[in-house]
């Protein structure tokens, strides 16, 4: 019996990548540019489409490769025009992805793992656990469909403007798969997307962080969550391994290797936890004459939780405090709440056994993973 061999999906291939594929079929590095511009510009998968290449080349092609974006499992459309997408991944799996329109753009919200290790103490991601890292088809396929499913806008362009990192996982702990996915993004035979488009965000694995400034300087933005190291080690764990201070040297080193570029500082109003005027003003002492923005984040509560959304009124009040003092401070806007699609708050499948150890550490301890760390 002859088994036949596995198709090589050339989705997730950046530029060189597909230029090794093609230099070994004997092809010339061009071909790779082309079947880029068909996949990611044109949203065309069938080889015999591709009418630029020669026909021996697309019976080949047709042959030994394809282009499978990831599977669809469901799409939800929400009032305030944001949508939701779960793509199966394989062992009853999903991971999310969200569409969120604003003036003059397109903001897609995509994952980069199923599940995530870093256990951040307010994060229904990191209360599944790790599942698996995506493939960069993955990755890059949650851009590749919006593109697809959604109208273009109205000067031409496609749907999707800007791509934040900012679904379920941690990117740069999926780093080479996500290089690529990075690549193609911002590559002119690809999405075409500015630097300043492109955004990372991460909780701080800071050798990544260096790495990713010298090879894809795109915006970073940082899961800060807390103004000091003890509360940080409580609730976002990797802080033990890159404490503040080496976090954010490596943040303005990132910044100074382009010109003009700020790292934004995300940080979660937790009630009672980080959100007094004192920590802000212990935030401003970290940021203030550093090329930083901060975006507070509402807290999104999900089932077996113990914290809480710091009111309206703490959130402004904490904004104006880092206002006043001169640092740049955004909140983000609650999108999506009736399909349960916040951005940042992408809870996929979240099994029952893992609902109810939440909840059973809850029992007995107001805030039981800020006490236990
Ligand atoms: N792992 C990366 C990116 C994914 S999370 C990171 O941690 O940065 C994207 C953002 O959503 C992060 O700032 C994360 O801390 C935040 N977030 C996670 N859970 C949240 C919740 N329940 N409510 C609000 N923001 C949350
Ligand atoms: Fe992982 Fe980010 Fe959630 Fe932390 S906040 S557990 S790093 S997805």
């Amino acid at each position: 019996m002859t088994i036949p061999a596995a198709r090589t999906n050339l989705l997730g291939m950046s530029r060189d990548m597909l230029e090794r594929y093609f230099a070994g079929r004997g092809e010339k590095p061009f071909r790779a540019r082309q079947v880029m511009q068909w996949i990611h510009q044109r949203g065309v998968t069938d080889f015999e489409a591709m009418t630029d290449l020669s026909k021996p080349l697309r019976e080949a092609l047709k042959r030994d490769a394809e282009v499978l974006p990831p599977a669809i499992q469901s799409r939800h459309d929400s009032e305030d025009g944001t949508s939701k997408w779960l793509f199966a991944t394989g062992c009853g799996q999903a991971i999310e992805t969200v569409f969120i329109p604003g003036p003059g753009r397109g903001t897609r919200c995509i994952s980069s793992q199923v599940g995530c290790a870093l256990d951040c103490a307010f994060c229904a991601t990191g209360a599944q656990g790790f599942n698996r890292n995506l493939t960069s088809a993955e990755i890059v396929g949650q851009v590749f469909v919006a593109n697809g499913e959604l109208p273009r806008r109205e000067n031409g362009d496609p749907a999707v403007t800007n791509v934040v990192f900012m679904g379920m996982g941690e990117p740069l702990a999926n780093y080479r798969n996500v290089v690529p996915a990075l690549e193609l993004l911002i590559s002119d035979y690809g999405y075409g997307l500015s630097r300043r488009r492109v955004t990372i965000s991460t909780s701080g694995i800071v050798p990544h962080i260096e790495r990713l400034g010298d090879e894809c300087n795109v915006s970073l933005a940082v899961s800060l969550h807390a103004p000091n190291d003890e509360l940080r080690d409580a609730i976002v764990p990797i802080n033990k391994l890159h404490p503040i201070a080496e976090l954010l040297d490596t943040c303005w080193r990132y910044a100074a290797k382009r010109s003009n570029r700020f790292v934004t500082f995300e940080y979660v109003m937790l009630r009672g936890v980080n959100d007094s005027i004192d920590h802000a003003d212990e935030l401003f002492g970290l940021l203030g004459d550093k090329p930083a923005k901060v975006n507070l984040i509402p807290f999104n509560p999900f089932p077996g939780t113990v914290f809480r959304r710091s009111s309206a009124d703490t959130i402004r009040h904490f904004q104006n405090r880092l206002r006043e003092r001169g640092v740049v401070a955004t909140t983000r806007r609650t999108r999506g709440g009736d399909i349960d699609a916040a951005c940042g708050q992408l809870a996929g499948e979240v099994s029952n056994r893992v609902r109810n150890r939440l909840g059973a550490k809850a029992i007995g301890s107001k805030n039981p993973k800020v006490a236990s760390a």
